[in-house]
């Protein structure tokens, strides 16, 4: 038994007050801000684990806020402002971590959030970061390449003062990808020099990680698969429901259909596709390359997104956007088992009634965070000038899940929490443990 694992460890009559009821009991009347969704799970795990109120001030409060001017001389000459942010919440336990969005929704509230995602999903996989989180409020879909490209230079030229390979380390996500990161690198290199570990996600020949392409996806199958010896599933004679066929939904499709389960449902933005029989899924990575949509894929039949979500199957994965389960639709969720591939896909009201109804679900900080901990490969790649071989990345990867996935089991049981309660007891143990060390 790991030493910070054992700290949770409390005597029967402790456990005896951590039921179910006393969870819904502390259920908020609303349930869609992220930010305090994610801060109720922090407080929740704070009470459980008795932190200090010292601590749970420098825990739950971001480090460093940078709101910076990006500037932008459009094709057409006129100059236009962009907005842009970088998030460090926590670097207890190593330098801050997290992708950049570019999105014309992205916000202050939204980056702050996610940086908290951040500091306890690399606490929760154990490996050495903190959390962060940045953006610009664009539409990338509006810029030419060469706005895109002049865009990204300057973001980072803003933001250099606090990043670094030691510091704070960016990386992909939404409409942000290895090309973006190929420029980042090659903008802080001017000032700093070869620097490829100030960036993670990026092209291999720059030095990118095999294997971190489908990262997430796996990572998402691996705590699947222990669920399912978990909670009595048989993976090979299950059946699957997939909401988005991205990066993470259509690995984690691939993955799942190889191991025998049944594909009966998948979406993306343009609505779902359903068959009783299940889906061609490597048909349907080839037919996706090519429509860029999963529309009109032969022998289904097309249900809305909202439909997707209420199928009949025995493991749900929503793998596209945040607040999708709520207390509208979870009653009528009918599945076994919930795997968030995407970030704060359930609002905490849906994660009552889930918890009520008797189905488990595996934390995005758990299920997602494959694609973060083969970022930690990279730089680690990076900091040593040393390429892994893929099985090697791949063999470390299903090691870092699956310890991860045990070690939150074990706690749930322990404590009678759900997977997501016993995920932020061990993250924030963790990262608390790191900060008194350094700070009180
Ligand atoms: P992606 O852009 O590759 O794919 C997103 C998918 O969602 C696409 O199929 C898109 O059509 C679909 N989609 C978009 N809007 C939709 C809507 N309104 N309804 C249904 N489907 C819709 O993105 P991704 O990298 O696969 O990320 C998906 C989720 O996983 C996000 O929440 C992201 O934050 C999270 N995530 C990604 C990674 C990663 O390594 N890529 C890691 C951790 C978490």
């Amino acid at each position: 038994m790991s030493k910070s694992f054992a700290l949770i460890k409390s005597t029967q009559a402790e456990t005896q007050k951590n039921n179910k009821n006393d969870e819904v009991q502390k259920t908020p009347k609303h349930g869609g801000n992220p930010l305090e969704n994610i801060n109720l799970q922090f407080d929740r795990a704070a009470d459980l684990l008795g932190l200090e109120q010292d601590l749970r001030l420098l825990l739950k409060e971001p480090y460093r806020e940078l709101n910076v001017q990006v500037p932008l001389k459009r094709d057409n000459g006129k100059m236009e402002i962009f907005h842009g942010y970088r998030i460090q919440h926590n670097a207890a336990r190593g330098p801050y971590k997290g992708g950049i969005r570019y999105h014309q929704d992205v916000d202050r509230d939204e980056v702050l959030a996610l940086a908290t995602l951040m500091t306890w999903k690399t606490s929760l996989v154990n490996i050495p970061f903190g959390g962060a989180k940045g953006g610009i409020a664009v539409n990338p879909q509006t810029l030419s390449h060469r706005e895109l490209q002049a865009l990204t230079r300057t973001y980072i030229s803003k933001i250099d003062l606090i990043i670094g390979p030691h510091r704070d380390i960016p990386a992909p996500d939404v409409n942000t990808d290895g090309k973006i990161m190929a420029w980042m690198m090659d903008e802080y290199g001017k000032k700093h020099g070869y620097t490829p570990a100030i960036v993670t996600g990026k092209p291999l020949a720059l030095g990118g990680s095999l294997g971190r392409t489908e990262a997430t996806g796996k990572g998402v199958v691996i705590t699947i698969v222990e669920a399912c010896k978990a909670y009595g599933i048989e993976l090979n004679k299950a059946t699957a429901v997939i909401q988005g066929f991205g990066n993470v939904g259509s690995y984690t499709a691939k993955f799942l259909n190889e191991l025998g389960c049944k594909i009966v449902g998948v979406s993306d933005v343009s609505g779902g596709i359903y068959s009783e029989e299940g889906i061609n899924i490597p048909e349907l990575m080839q037919y996706v390359a090519k429509e860029k949509s999963i529309k009109g894929f032969l022998g289904t039949q097309p249900l809305t997104n909202e439909q997707l979500l209420e199928v009949k199957c025995d493991i749900l994965v929503p793998a596209a956007l945040g607040g999708v389960l709520t207390a509208k639709n979870a009653a009528r969720v009918n599945c076994r088992l919930i795997a968030e591939g995407a970030n704060n896909p359930t609002t905490r009201e849906a994660d009552v009634i889930f918890d009520s109804n008797g189905i488990p679900v595996i934390p995005d900080i758990l299920c997602n965070a494959g694609g973060v901990t083969v970022s930690f490969f990279e730089w680690a790649q990076n900091l040593q000038q040393y390429r892994w071989e893929l099985d090697r990345v791949n063999d470390e990867l299903k090691k870092t899940m699956v310890r991860a996935f045990q070690e939150v089991y074990e706690i749930s049981k322990l404590k009678h929490v759900s997977l997501r309660t016993a995920s932020f007891m061990l993250a924030v143990q963790r990262v608390a443990e790191a900060a008194k060390m350094r700070v009180l």
